[in-house]
């Protein structure tokens, strides 16, 4: 696999692949590697005959307080990693190469990116639509892989590739859970052996409530009241619990077809999320 930084390496490169006729597949993170970004690799793998994958903690999508200057960075890993599965080319550009002058051109998903995450990280999903826009006009892949473990923006970038008439399939990639059940994320890297103990209760209450769904429940505030009350009686902070519909991110009704369950929560000063579905339901 080889390493490249520059915008102007990563196109030599595909334009070489595509004169040879190979489709390409494109792979965006943020690094700090693990078995839910492998599982995008793996499908990628399977779709695409050569794979990019990018590796840039891109500093637009996180708010003033957040965790950008403390986020892992962990590259000579990461390319092991990616070596490992078959990776082929591995792009870490810096922050001036992706940003070399100050934006005045913002890619904005409305209504999608406003709610639930959107509206608890203002500028957030700007910032994650603006940069996979990009890359997608470096790499100009027929295929690029998102991971269903965030949910919402997979949703949105459906939606920015739709509305832009991008020339790339996106494709949704299950989440990847450890043996306990908790999704695999850079962030558990922030928590101790407890905390993951205490985290667990996401995924246990969002199982819950699918289950009550599937049992027949259809009073979906009520469901979401309890399940923040048990993951703040297990010491969460609660962002928001909802249920949506699973294509339109809309508050479910009565009539809602195909369902979602998204959480946000702290742990501590640790932003967790998690969501399960897609549920189908009679209506
Ligand atoms: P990140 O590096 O956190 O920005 O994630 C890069 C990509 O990997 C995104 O499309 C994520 O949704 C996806 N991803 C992260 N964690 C997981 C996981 N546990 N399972 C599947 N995909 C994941």
């Amino acid at each position: 696999m080889k390493t490249v930084h520059t915008i102007q390496d990563v196109r030599n490169q595909v334009r070489q692949w595509r004169q040879e006729s190979l489709t390409v597949g494109l792979v965006p993170t943020m690094g700090n590697l693990h078995a839910g970004h492998m599982s995008l690799v793996k499908t990628a793998k399977q779709h695409s005959d050569k794979v990019v994958v990018s590796v840039f903690v891109n500093p637009t999508q996180f708010g003033p307080n957040e965790d950008f200057d403390t986020y892992p960075r962990t590259l000579e890993q990461d390319a092991d990693l990616l070596t490992q599965h078959d990776a082929d080319l591995l792009f870490a550009p810096s922050v001036a190469e992706m940003y070399p002058q100050e934006t005045f051109t913002w890619v904005d998903v409305e209504h999608l990116g406003d709610r639930l995450c959107g509206a608890k990280r203002p500028g957030h999903f700007r910032g994650v639509t603006t940069v996979v826009s990009k890359l997608l006009h470096i790499a100009m892949p027929d295929h690029a892989y998102f991971g269903e473990k965030d949910y919402q923006q997979l949703a949105v970038l459906r939606r920015m590739v739709e509305d832009q008439l991008f020339a790339t399939a996106v494709i949704g990639v299950p989440t990847e859970r450890d043996a306990s059940g908790l999704a695999l994320s850079s962030r558990n890297g922030y928590l101790s052996e407890a905390d993951k103990e205490q985290a667990l209760t996401i995924y246990r209450t969002l199982t819950q409530a699918r289950q009550a769904i599937e049992a027949g429940e259809r009073d979906y505030a009520e469901l979401c009241q309890q399940s923040t009350e048990r993951l703040e009686q297990a010491g969460l902070t609660v962002d928001y619990f909802e249920i949506v519909d699973a294509n339109t991110l809309a508050p479910a009704q009565k009539n809602t077809a195909a369902l979602r369950i998204l959480t946000a929560a702290f742990l501590g000063t640790t932003r967790l999320i998690d969501n399960v579905g897609t549920i189908f339901v009679d209506i």
